[in-house]
């Protein structure tokens, strides 16, 4: 058996709800590296920037930024270990969890909240990456009490919503000579704490699509795929 890595938002993907045995084995025969996935780096960059502020604010006033209050009035910033430290490797399975939330917060009792920050706009349940989400969250929790964060207490997605209305009030205050300033809103959205519910049977699972020696059926009706046999078709009609 040889050992499997993923990811905490990889093992997420089996949650969804349009969710393919198929895409997923294919993506784990190729170690994640998929042709045409482009993904910008500009979310990750607000996600970081995110970050120091609530460290930059914390270190100014002793207090986290006021939308992080509504999760945890008294708590603070901790360091968060890089992924390759980040990560638990189940022996009944031989899969290796990996991967870092954005944030953990420590409370005043102790235990910790598991931060992500989403760069989206807020909608309480309508977001289609939820389950996903809450998988992500749910495994960083997996990880944290099994290295050294414990005990997990909460977990939450913090979203930042860009404010894109713009007054000619607002004008003089947010362009500069060198560009423009954009404000962001933080929602938090509160996720069920249930990770040694919820992560031991999707390592059993990610092992179990692994392990099948030729890929599943596609998902029925997916578009992609129906493409992509129409080309193969056409490829083999023309030959
Ligand atoms: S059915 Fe869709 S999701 Fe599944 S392998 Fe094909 S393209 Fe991917």
């Amino acid at each position: 058996m040889s050992q499997v890595r993923i990811s905490a938002k990889d093992l997420g993907v089996l949650a969804l709800p349009n969710f393919c045995p198929r895409c997923f084995w294919i993506r784990m025969r190729c170690a994640g590296k998929l042709p045409f996935q482009i993904f910008p780096g500009i979310f990750s960059s607000i996600d970081s920037y995110t970050k120091k502020v609530t460290n930059l604010h914390f270190d100014r006033y002793s207090r986290l930024p006021s939308w992080l209050e509504e999760l945890v009035e008294l708590g603070k910033p901790v360091k968060v270990p890089h992924y390759s430290k980040f990560c638990v490797f189940d022996e009944e399975t031989d899969v290796l969890l990996r991967g870092t939330p954005d944030e953990i917060l420590q409370k005043d009792d102790g235990s910790h909240i598991v931060v992500d920050y989403k760069t989206a706009k807020f909608t309480k349940a309508q977001d289609s990456l939820l389950p996903l989400y809450e998988v992500q969250l749910n495994a960083y929790a997996y990880l944290g009490e099994r290295q050294g964060f414990n005990p997990v207490s909460g977990l939450a997605l913090v979203y930042m919503e860009p404010q894109t209305d713009l007054t000619l009030d607002q004008l003089d205050t947010l362009v500069k000579e060198e560009g423009f300033l954009m404000a962001f809103d933080g929602h938090v959205l509160e996720v069920s704490l249930q990770a040694d519910k919820v992560i031991p049977p999707l390592l059993k699972e990610v092992r179990r699509i692994h392990d099948l020696e030729s890929p599943p059926l596609s998902n029925e009706g997916c578009r992609d795929c129906q493409l992509l046999e129409g080309l193969i078709a056409t490829a083999t009609i023309s030959s």
